[in-house]
């Protein structure tokens, strides 16, 4: 594996505002980089963006930031969301949900890269 390869793993962004999904020929789904899929190992995947629209289903509040470019944000909530799409993914919010919330990512830049950012939308089913 080489650094592009590498960095490419670590970033589920892949460097873009948008969750990257990919599906294998069995129907599963996720979005944490790309390559064979991680239930099966079957190694024919589709990748397509998502809408970024999903249901939460575990939210936890942080009041202690892994590093300095954190900490301006605390107190914020730690989100996992299943997106429509069937993958689930983190992301953040300034806010806390509860689990069932529909809700909607943008992203902003947090450190070096694009940062799933999840806010209620009544209409994102
Ligand atoms: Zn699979």
């Amino acid at each position: 594996m080489n650094a592009t390869d590498a960095d490419a793993l670590r970033d589920w962004t892949v460097g873009a505002d948008r969750f990257l999904v990919h599906r294998c020929a069995h129907g599963h789904v996720w979005a944490s980089g790309a390559g064979p899929c991680p239930q099966c190992a079957a190694g024919a995947v589709t990748s397509f963006p998502s809408a970024g629209r999903g249901t939460v289903i575990a939210c936890t509040l942080l009041h202690h930031a892994p590093d300095g470019d954190w900490s301006p944000l605390l107190p914020y909530a730690l989100l996992c969301v299943r997106l429509d799409e069937g993958a689930q993914v983190l992301g953040h919010s300034p806010i806390t949900h509860r689990v069932g919330s529909r809700v909607k990512a943008r992203f902003a830049k947090v450190t070096h890269r694009p940062i799933p950012i999840f806010e209620q939308k009544a209409d994102a089913a």
